[in-house]
């Protein structure tokens, strides 16, 4: 075969292969994009599990009719324009890829008004080229963008969804990590119709326990410790359940480095750390940790999923982590001898 150029499509269904992986993926991207655009209320509906229909909308500011076609273009981000900003990064997104990516491999529709502009409009793209296609359409100000067949046109894709319920259940799971990351926005997810889950905005900061434990469940709740430690620009703040509140799986244990959350294996090792020989090795221990530091401290262009980040001061980092935890269940199980000498 000669060297040719990949038809738009093709090329972004490649990409796709890297970023959109299930439903709840696709869900995912869609919500960062709704809190990078500044959204306070964001509102999913699910049909069948995502195999039907994902759908997002929200409040945030919007897309100006002129910047719709570019928005489902490979490569194209309003939130990054140099390496120096890509150093920087504040905002979940940057690569350009989602909505390309996603509108590869399903049937995607874009509808937007910004508030500075009295219509609204839809756009969807078509075609080898992903040529994009503009009409007029009923839409408050903010962004819905709704994707139905998720990969109807690559069927060896479509093979690997799972069930309805699995799938749904990956999607739960997506957005609790993302209700415990912005306390200050609303959200809510219906599936097939139902509402499901429902998270009122939390305004004072003595309210986010509020929707840990909503999230979380009355055995975490009942048992968390309260983190709050500042050492030189890092700090950890957040919740952890000490003995007596382990798991026999991963399945609480959430992390977010700058408002972003991780699986970190750094960090996990830290926290690991920090629970030995306070519970048994076969079990699990349940937080939900914010680390923030400077920006420029890590580096989030490690993994297109960007489940990952590198530490320039990994050691110190972890050190951090592993101290601060430690220190905490330490406490806690001297406070806990104490009651019992009593
Ligand atoms: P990225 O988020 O990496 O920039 P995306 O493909 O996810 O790439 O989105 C492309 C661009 O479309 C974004 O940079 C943003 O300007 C715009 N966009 C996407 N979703 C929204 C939204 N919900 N509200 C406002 N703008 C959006
Ligand atoms: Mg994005």
């Amino acid at each position: 075969m000669p060297i040719q150029i990949l038809p738009a499509i093709l090329a972004n269904q490649i990409a796709a292969g890297e970023v959109v992986e299930r439903p709840a993926s696709v869900i995912k991207e869609l919500v960062e994009n709704a809190l990078d655009a500044g959204a306070t209320q964001i509102d999913i509906e699910i049909e069948k599990g995502g195999h039907k229909r994902i759908l997002v909308r929200d409040n945030g500011s919007g897309i100006a009719k002129d910047e719709l076609s570019l928005a489902l273009s490979r490569h194209a981000t309003s939130k990054i324009a140099s390496l120096d900003d890509l150093e920087q990064i504040i905002s979940l997104g940057f690569r350009g890829e989602a909505l390309a990516s996603i509108s590869s491999v399903a049937r995607l529709s874009l509808s937007s008004k910004p508030k500075a502009q009295r219509e609204a409009w839809r756009a969807f793209a078509e075609g080898r080229d992903m040529d994009v296609k503009l009409e007029p359409i009923a839409h408050p100000d903010g962004t819905s963008v709704d994707v139905l067949d998720l990969f109807f046109n690559t069927p060896a894709r479509r093979k690997f969804l799972r069930t309805e319920k699995t799938e749904f259940s990956h999607i739960e799971e997506v957005i609790k990590r993302i209700a415990l990351s912005r306390f200050d926005v609303a959200f809510t997810l219906k599936h097939n119709g139902k509402l499901i889950k429902k998270y009122p905005k939390i305004t004072d900061e003595k309210n986010k326990f509020k929707r840990v434990s909503a999230v979380f469940g009355n055995s975490f709740s009942e048992r968390a410790i309260q983190i709050n430690s500042q050492y030189m620009q890092f700090n950890l703040f957040g919740w952890i359940v000490g003995p007596g509140g382990e798991r026999n799986q991963n399945d609480l244990q959430y992390v977010y480095v700058n408002g972003r959350m991780m699986r970190d294996k750094l960090i996990n090792h830290a926290i690991r750390q920090a629970f030995e020989g306070i519970i048994d090795s076969q079990l699990y221990p349940a937080y939900c940790l914010y680390l923030t530091l400077p920006p420029d401290e890590v580096d989030v262009n490690v993994h297109p999923a960007k489940h990952e980040v590198r530490f320039h001061e990994a050691r110190m980092v972890h050190d951090f982590i592993y101290r601060v935890v430690n220190d905490v269940l330490q406490e806690q199980l001297q406070c806990s001898a104490s009651e019992h000498e009593r």
